[in-house]
């Protein structure tokens, strides 16, 4: 009997990609206006005045927001200087921390819809949404809770007593999270707070308010004033807040620092960066290179903290350069919403015009430029990742942080030159050191001007560890014991002047 032979009736797959894998959007219900949350309520703005937020990846308008004014501004520090005279403030410790344990299971289990919301008010893929800032967010609140009725151990001696009314201005990459940063330390403290969340990327914090309110969360204790800069700047300027907490552009963070001087107002700025990544020949070259990836494309490269310099050592410049690159035509960019995205939406039609303008200065200032072939979708905010080679020091791309998917290659020989070309920037938050010598990696963090100095990896974060600047990247730590120190005054501060 012959056999038959088997005949395909579809052609073989010559080429191979990911179905999509979107996210479910349904497990968010939009509202179609949302007020100021002050006093455990959504009111509605005494300005009037209201704005849409879009999803950048589609310029879809998602709700209409808020844009709170003076006004606004001065109720929302009204009701939470309220809630710290009437009853916070002097609560026992113990029962804050319920408090704050109790915000911190919420996020979690109301996490999906978290994720979801950020990455459609602000473009990032949801696996990062999912898997970094929500969990993160939710650790945040779970480790400043365990420290709120232990302050007198984490600071012995010193007495330590809440301040007031803080004032917290955060921006748009990391919403929920920064948020997190920023509320968590104060409430374990026993302050009071008022938090303006960044133009484009309010729904979350209008989320966690809901939360506030589902954990009981007394009226008063978190005020949301949706707004652009105006409303930070009243924030900023009100005479009855205690401390402002600032994260943003080192322009505005200065700004806000000539306002406060002199008041007696306590400040902490936590601003941008231009962290050098530096990849000397004897380390693990692959590991370097997802590390390279991560540090530069997690979140469109929207991260102060990001390694948007690539300082790699001479000798093994043009097969990192090669495997780089081989790796960029891996990466897929597109719908945030889908499970497989690596790279999402530009935050803003604002940031992708400034990321246009300085990669154009990078291509007229001599520098080489790749990009992975990519399909850019026809609507939204979009950018390729993008990689210089050729780069002086002297380049704009070398000295201003883009905040988007782009990097600078530069080379050094010694480890010596290394620190001097990482360290020749204005700016001082984080830098990477990639070698399988120990003794060098203690050596390298002893001398960057960085306030995290990541080893072998990049990008880390834990609530426990402090995080902040020096330079131009601004002042104070947050996260860890030392994040709850601006939050606090000490027995004896007076003498020496607040
Ligand atoms: P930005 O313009 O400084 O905005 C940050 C926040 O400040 C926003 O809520 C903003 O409101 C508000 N704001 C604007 N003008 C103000 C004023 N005059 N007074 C008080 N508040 C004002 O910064 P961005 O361009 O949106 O954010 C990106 C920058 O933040 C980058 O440079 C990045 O490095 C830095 N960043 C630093 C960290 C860190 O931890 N060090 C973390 C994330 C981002 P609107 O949104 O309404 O303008
Ligand atoms: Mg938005």
């Amino acid at each position: 009997m012959a056999v038959e032979k088997h005949k395909p009736t579809t052609p073989a797959l010559t080429e191979w990609d990911y179905a999509p894998a979107p996210e479910a959007r349904e497990i968010v219900s939009l509202e179609q206006r949302y007020g100021l949350f002050i006093g455990g309520e959504f009111v509605k703005p005494r300005s009037k005045e209201w704005q849409p937020t879009i999803s950048p990846a589609t310029e879809e308008k998602l709700a209409e927001v808020a844009y709170a004014g003076d006004a606004d501004v001065n109720a929302a520090v009204g009701a939470a200087r309220s809630a710290y005279s009437n009853g916070w403030s002097s609560l026992a410790p113990s029962e804050r921390a319920k408090y704050m344990f109790r915000i911190a299971r919420l996020i979690q289990e109301r996490s999906r819809e978290l994720a979801v919301l950020e990455s459609l008010d602000g473009g990032k893929p949801i696996k990062e949404s999912r898997d970094v800032d929500v969990p993160l967010a939710a650790a945040h609140f779970f480790y400043y809770a365990g420290w709120a009725d232990k302050l007198e151990y984490a600071f012995p001696n010193r007495r330590p007593k809440p301040l007031g009314v803080a004032g917290q201005i955060i921006p748009w990459n990391f919403p929920l999270l920064m948020l997190a940063w920023k509320i968590a330390p104060a409430l374990a403290a026993g302050n009071t707070v008022v938090l303006k969340p960044a133009e484009t990327t309010p729904l979350t914090a209008l989320l966690f308010a809901d939360i506030c309110r589902q954990a009981d969360l007394p009226p008063g204790v978190v005020n949301i004033v949706t707004g652009d800069g105006r409303a930070g700047a009243a924030l900023v300027k009100h005479p009855d807040v205690n401390k402002i907490a600032f994260t943003g552009s080192t322009g505005v963070g200065k700004a806000i620092q000539r306002e406060l001087a002199g008041t007696g107002t306590k400040l902490t700025l936590e601003l941008g960066g231009k962290a050098a990544n530096i990849v000397f020949d004897d380390c693990a070259l692959d590991q370097a290179v997802e590390g390279i990836v991560n540090g530069i494309y997690f979140n469109q490269g929207h991260v102060c903290c990001a390694g948007s310099r690539l300082l790699v050592q001479e000798s093994i410049y043009e097969q990192t350069v090669a495997k780089l690159k081989r790796r960029l035509e891996t990466l897929r960019l597109g719908d945030p919403l889908d499970k497989n995205t690596d790279i999402g939406a530009i935050n803003s039609k604002m940031q992708l015009d400034r990321i246009t303008e300085l990669v154009q200065s990078g291509k007229d200032e001599g520098a080489e430029i790749y990009q992975p072939p990519c399909k850019l979708p026809e609507k939204g905010y979009w950018f390729a990742p993008t990689v210089f080679t050729n780069v002086a020091q002297s380049y704009r791309i070398a000295q201003e942080e883009i905040f988007g998917p782009v990097l600078s290659v530069l080379t050094f020989r010694t480890p010596e030159e290394a620190v001097e070309k990482a360290n020749n920037t204005a700016y001082g938050l984080s830098a990477g050191v990639w070698t399988e010598k120990g003794s060098r990696i203690l050596w390298m963090a002893e001398r960057l001007r960085a306030g995290v100095v990541w080893a072998n990896t990049f990008n880390r974060f834990d609530p426990a560890s402090p995080f902040g600047g020096y330079k131009e990247s601004g002042f104070g730590r947050e996260g860890g014991r030392h994040g709850l120190e601006p939050y606090l005054s000490f027995e004896g501060d007076e003498a020496w002047g607040g």
